[in-house]
């Protein structure tokens, strides 16, 4: 069956047609690990997992890698300022040396892999550390200075953006006055839109042909790349916010040190996730990670199932409210699937419209709308309901085959006691009391609340 994908090269949905027959090369931008994850982020690599496994679906030989980002990722896309390493060290009061940057990079690198586990994103067959592929930058810069793309300013080394006929097609939005004026504040630079391949820093970093120091963010993900998938790959994704400048400068990088274009055939990009109107971000104040979702009693595989009812190209608004509603769903339809008998076959028809949607852009969301669909139907047997809903999971990735998990918050003694008088308070229809000890509880930092299955807690 074909597979459309909407390409941010041309703005249009395009029938995917792979560089190699049957075989796919992807390549998505992972984290900075500066600093946990928060769950926007992990919408980005939510993208990721479901391109692969929709390919995987449509038996693809798939060849997949993403980058962890432990050094070179400055703070200002104006190539002024710290890098984003050296801010998490400060931030937690490190020295700032290579060793501790390495070291705060494995710490936050260890957690987002055990985030990305627990909503079920099957792990990258390639992670990358960049700072395991300084050579590969290092050639790739040296082939641009052979062909005149580079020249050298107080700061380090920089890519020569007029020399590539057509610099910035990503997106057109390199082209605009306000994206111009946001990267002058590098002197220095010939051109506001060049960009750093390598920064000069004498007492850290490594050695290369034109002095001590880093490679630029925007190389590192030119150089993993191709080191695994070649000059010319089929996919590359990322967040919507890195299409203007990070991935306009690893096409120019790429295509001008290789001479192939194109560098990448489809680029997809994600949609932010908001908080109000307000992209969430590491900077902000709008910060939620997994851990606080747990805080708040929620099945990480929750958020899973919220972002996959929307597209990705679409925006999601962020509330507890609607992440508390997925959970609903996600756990009904988990008990809805234990309970039904085993040994079905995969409904046909239902089978083709579930693929259907997902070669359609990857559109989730339909795909989500044909499991309640079957579910209604009442010429399905549960047996096969139950073995076509398994097969749509193997994109789906909710682990349906798995009851919910009841997520485990420690709850000290004196709450379990107080949670004790609630109920017995409730039993005897005594609501003052109650409220009184919901309340108390609240004191102490945890929230209650009364559901199906009685008493809910939950941390604020
Ligand atoms: P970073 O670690 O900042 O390089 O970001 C990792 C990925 O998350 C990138 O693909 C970003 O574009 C993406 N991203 C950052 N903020 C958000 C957000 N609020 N919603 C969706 N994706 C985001
Ligand atoms: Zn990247």
């Amino acid at each position: 069956m074909d597979i459309h994908l909407t390409n941010t090269l041309s703005k249009k949905k395009e029938l995917f047609v792979p560089i190699t027959a049957g075989k796919v090369g992807m390549y998505h931008c992972g984290p900075t690990v500066y600093h946990f994850v928060h769950i926007g982020n992990l919408r980005a690599f939510i993208l990721a997992d479901i391109t692969r496994r929709v390919f995987e679906y449509n038996n693809y030989d798939v060849a997949q890698v993403m980058n962890i980002t432990d050094i070179g990722h400055l703070v200002s896309d104006g190539d002024d300022g710290d890098d984003k390493m050296t801010k998490g060290l400060k931030r937690e009061g490190l020295a700032v040396t290579l060793e501790n940057m390495l070291k705060l990079a494995r710490k936050y690198e260890d957690v987002f892999l055990a985030d990305i586990a627990s909503i079920n994103i099957l792990k990258p067959k390639i992670v990358a550390r960049a700072s395991e592929h300084i050579d590969e930058d290092i050639d790739i810069i040296k082939k641009l200075a052979e062909r005149g793309y580079t020249y050298t300013t107080s700061d380090g080394l920089y890519f020569a953006t007029e020399h590539m006929h057509n610099y910035g097609a990503l997106g057109g939005i390199m082209h605009t006055t306000a994206d111009h004026s946001r990267l002058a504040e590098n002197s220095e630079k010939k051109n506001p839109r060049d960009f750093a391949l390598w920064k000069f820093d004498e007492t850290k970093g490594w050695p290369s042909p034109w002095g001590q120091g880093f490679p630029g963010w925007h190389i590192e993900c030119s150089g993993m790349s191709m080191k695994y998938l070649g000059d010319q790959f089929d996919i590359h994704t990322g967040g919507h916010d890195l299409a203007s400048v990070h991935h306009n400068n690893e096409i120019a990088q790429s295509e001008c040190s290789t001479e192939h274009a194109p560098f990448v055939k489809y680029w997809l990009h994600n949609e932010f996730v908001n908080i109000g109107e307000t992209k969430m971000a590491k900077s902000g104040d709008n910060f939620i990670t997994l851990e606080t979702v747990r805080e708040h009693g929620i099945d990480p595989l929750a958020l899973r199932y919220l972002y996959l009812q929307s597209h990705y190209r679409s925006q999601v608004s962020f509330s507890w409210d609607a992440l508390e509603a997925s959970q609903t769903a996600l756990h009904r339809l988990k008990k809805i699937v234990a309970a039904f008998p085993g040994d079905g076959t995969v409904s046909d028809s239902y089978q083709t419209l579930f693929h259907e949607f997902i070669n359609d852009d990857l559109n989730t969301a339909g795909a989500i709308g044909v499991v309640w669909e079957l579910l209604k139907n009442s010429d399905v047997s549960d047996a096969d309901k139950k073995a076509t809903l398994l097969d749509f999971d193997k994109v789906l990735g909710l682990e349906l085959d798995k009851n919910p998990s009841e997520l485990e918050i420690e709850i000290p003694e004196n709450i379990s006691e107080l949670l004790k008088k609630r109920q017995d308070a409730r039993d005897s229809k005594d609501w003052k009391s109650s409220d009184e000890i919901r309340d108390e509880i609240k004191s102490f930092g945890f929230d209650v609340k009364d559901t199906d299955e009685g008493q809910k807690v939950s941390k604020i």
